[in-house]
């Protein structure tokens, strides 16, 4: 992976050719070209790092870890429209911040959780926007719910009034480099269908959003489908976590 050096510049160079990644992705599909949009994972990336992507036209930012992401938010109050995607592993003793402080989630893996985040968002606020993480085949981590489990999951968040369910979200286990496209593509085309399930099921819901896809795999999951892709190194450069306490 190609090491970019941090500076504003970079960032600015780094979103076009992440855009430009992203619509010839899109394209080579046959898909709209603005059916999927970029979400900017900035954990670990200092604060005017991410006002240079908004300055270059960036709105929606994923984080990781709480702490970290409210002090971004408030070194970078005086930006106009930009939206917090919470994406990291929530803790219940985090809901209440992330209810408050967040618009999106894409992490909701349990009812527990789900329910806290309804009851913890600010009546003053819009609902906030939920994904269910899914443990795909091959998941990195033991993180999400059980595919056999989702559609229990779905119901119950779909039944809390103060989140609004919009699609799913998974991290598949990075591919062998040798593997094929069709390896490559097996996992998002699997969340795919679990989404088109769910909109069958709830033909009402709002259920637009996919989000998969990361810095390595950005094209396969764009031809399975994603709506969201969650880049971080392609656009912050390689991640130093000696950063975060
Ligand atoms: C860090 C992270 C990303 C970004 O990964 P890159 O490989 O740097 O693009 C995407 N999604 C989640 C959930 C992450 O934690």
């Amino acid at each position: 992976m190609t090491t970019v050096p941090d500076d504003e510049a970079c960032v600015t160079q780094c979103i076009l050719e992440a855009r430009a990644r992203l619509e010839k992705a899109l394209q080579t599909s046959k898909r709209n070209a603005h059916s999927a949009q970029l979400l900017a994972v900035s954990k670990t990336k200092p604060a005017s790092l991410l006002r240079a992507a908004w300055n270059s036209g960036q709105r929606a930012f994923g984080e990781n870890y709480l702490q970290e992401a409210l002090d971004k938010q408030q070194a970078l109050s005086d930006l106009a429209d930009i939206e917090w995607h919470f994406i990291g592993p929530v803790q219940s003793n985090k809901t209440r911040a992330i209810a408050e402080h967040f618009a999106w989630v894409h992490t909701v893996e349990r009812d527990k959780i789900a329910r806290r985040l309804s009851e913890q968002r600010p009546t003053a606020l819009e609902p906030l926007n939920v994904c269910l993480q899914v443990n795909v085949s091959g998941e990195a981590s033991k993180a999400g719910v059980a595919p056999g489990e989702l559609m229990a999951l779905a119901e119950t968040v779909m039944a809390l009034p103060s989140l609004n369910l919009r699609g799913l979200m998974a991290i598949p286990a990075p591919c062998p480099l040798d593997s094929s496209e069709e390896e490559q593509r097996a996992p998002f085309r699997q969340l795919r269908e679990m989404l088109d399930q769910l909109q069958a099921r709830y033909p009402q819901a709002a259920l637009d959003t996919l989000s998969m896809g990361m810095s390595a795999d950005l094209e396969a999951a764009v031809a399975e489908g994603a709506t969201l892709v969650r880049l971080g190194t392609a656009i912050f450069g390689a991640r130093d976590y000696s950063t975060i306490s």
